[in-house]
């Protein structure tokens, strides 16, 4: 019985390494490439599963990696920070440029994407979550079926990621309005985060599912977290896992169709360790919210983006 579902989500931002991209990255290749095996492979010893995000340039350095990660099942999107994309000639945030010039961006990164990997891409996160009220339409011209665009409730107008707002669970996008749910073929996967929350530090974000949001005293001077979201990403433990719970219930009070939850996280943490911080709250999530479903008379289902979309294809 669909209604009985929740689909848990687990999404990591493949970013290309710090040197090369100004929005942020891991220190090295070799992290980089560490991290997505460990996140992948702590995600399946779990019965977990979720989608990686993957900036051009890091897809072709970790292709056959992430080959074999689409053959265990794992989804793989695009991801895009026009900072970060080729030689850096693009300085602004994605949703700052004009329609024609996301279109430009947006086809040449795909069409790399797609070169490195050999698989045809569909999916997509915008990096920073920035957007405009035309990047959805320009998506769905291009023949994307799913993106997880947005963080409801982020206030980041400089950088062009404004949902104030935004629909909260997923949603077929519409041709005008970046907010609204709509008509076109493009669904939308936002983010789990509780708009209508605090915002810790008084920061641009509310309380969302970015694992790395979690305090972590020994990571502060760590210069890995990106950029805007720097001053704002310190969520005590118990304020995080509390959120997760506040947000399935919330789901199951509104009689939400299509349950989700969408957690984040990027390729810059030794997932997989049994010292990193990081990847233990991320262990600690999967299981917390196996207990958090049943708490809630609801069946966890291991989901990609794609899984989601086809999800609401159904319902
Ligand atoms: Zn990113």
């Amino acid at each position: 019985m669909p209604g009985r579902d929740i689909s848990v989500c687990f999404t990591m931002d493949c970013e290309r390494i710090r040197e090369f991209s100004p929005p942020g990255g891991p220190a090295d290749w070799a992290l980089s490439e560490r991290s997505i095996a460990g996140f992948a492979d702590t995600l399946e010893h779990r019965g977990a599963t979720g989608t990686f995000f993957i900036v051009p340039e890091t897809a072709e350095q970790h292709a056959s990696l992430f080959r074999s990660l689409r053959n265990r099942g794992f989804e793989l999107g695009l991801h895009y920070h026009p900072q970060a994309f080729l030689d850096g000639r693009y300085g602004r945030y994605l949703g700052e440029y004009t329609r024609s010039e996301q279109k430009e961006q947006l086809a040449a990164a795909k069409n790399r994407w797609e070169d490195h990997l050999g698989l045809p891409c569909a999916s997509f996160r915008s990096g920073n979550f920035s957007a405009s009220d035309d990047t959805f339409p320009v998506l769905a011209e291009m023949g994307f079926r799913q993106t997880s665009s947005s963080l409801p409730g982020r206030h980041a107008p400089q950088i062009a990621a404004d949902w104030v707002g935004a629909q909260m669970h997923p949603h077929r996008t519409d041709a005008v309005n970046r907010l609204a749910s709509g008509q076109l073929s493009l669904f939308e996967v936002p983010v789990t985060a509780d708009p209508t929350g605090e915002r810790p530090g008084g920061g641009v974000d509310p309380l969302h599912l970015r694992l790395e949001s979690i305090a972590r005293a020994p990571y502060r001077q760590d210069n890995t977290v990106l950029g805007p979201e720097r001053a704002s990403t310190q969520t005590r433990p118990e304020d995080f896992f509390a959120l997760a719970e506040r947000m399935v219930r919330d789901q199951v009070d509104k009689q939400i169709p299509v349950k989700t939850i969408v957690a984040g996280t990027h390729n810059m943490f030794e997932f997989g360790h049994p010292d990193d911080i990081v990847s233990s709250y991320l262990i600690a999530l999967i299981d917390q919210l196996k207990q958090i479903a049943v708490r809630n008379g609801l069946t966890v289902i291991p989901a990609t983006i794609e899984d989601i979309r086809k999800g609401m294809d159904e319902s």
